[in-house]
Formats: C-alpha cells, sequence, structure tokens
C-alpha cells in the first residue's frame, strides 16, 4: 500500500508561511492579518503593473502625436526606439484589407519590423 498518497498535506499561509494548524483544508491565510497584507500587495503590484503599462503608452502617443504635429506619416522603428517607443505597445488593433491597423488613441498606424507607416489622427471623435 502506498502510505504517501494518505498523507494530509500541511497548508502554509501564502503570506507568512507559517502552517495553518487549523480550519478548512483549503484555508490559505493563517489570520486576517496575513489575509490583507496579500491581499494589498497583490493590488499594488497590479496597479504598479497598471502605472507602467500607461505611462508606455502615454510616451508612445507622445511621439506619434509630435509625428504627426511635424506632418511625418512614416517613421523607422531604429528611430522611434531611440526615442523611447515600444512597439508592442498600442490600444487597438484591427485589420483592414490586406494590413493590420493598430492604434494609440486616436492616432493610428500600420507597422512592419522597422517602419511605421500611414500615420494619422483620427478626426471627429
Ligand atoms: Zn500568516
Amino acid at each position: 500500500m502506498d502510505y504517501k498518497k494518505h498523507e494530509r498535506h500541511t497548508p502554509q499561509c501564502l503570506e507568512c508561511g507559517d502552517i495553518i494548524m487549523y480550519g478548512r483544508s483549503d484555508k490559505r491565510f493563517c489570520c486576517d492579518d496575513c489575509k490583507t497584507k496579500y491581499h494589498n500587495a497583490m493590488a499594488k503590484k497590479s496597479r504598479t503593473y497598471r502605472t507602467r503599462v500607461h505611462k508606455l503608452i502615454a510616451r508612445n502617443y507622445d511621439i506619434l502625436n509630435s509625428l504627426v504635429s511635424e506632418g511625418r506619416e512614416t517613421a523607422d522603428v531604429a528611430e522611434l526606439l531611440l526615442l523611447g517607443f515600444t512597439p508592442g505597445v498600442m490600444t487597438s488593433c484591427h485589420r483592414a484589407g490586406r494590413h493590420d491597423v493598430y492604434g494609440c488613441y486616436d492616432i493610428m498606424y500600420r507597422m512592419t519590423g522597422t517602419k511605421l507607416y500611414s500615420i494619422m489622427k483620427l478626426k471627429n471623435l
């Protein structure tokens, strides 16, 4: 007989790592303080991530907006990378004919591996 199959899993608190001595077998925290700390840390992590993404979007928008202001419809990705552009960060993407059209709020563009083109700002929003 395999005794390991019958060993009871000893749950540990996700926050402090202490062994949970009592309660339901699926209990995840040793006390309410640990539960609160854990959930606050998870919420902070999520806010930090969202803030980081929002900053990347804002930087991309500023770069694209300056191109539009200069009347430019194309730009090399290498040039944009030097300015701090992050190619994978966008607010929309849709298919138009044979091309993908990317968007950063109201600025649309098409992209190859080396170039952004058809950069334009939507009107009448
Ligand atoms: Zn704990």
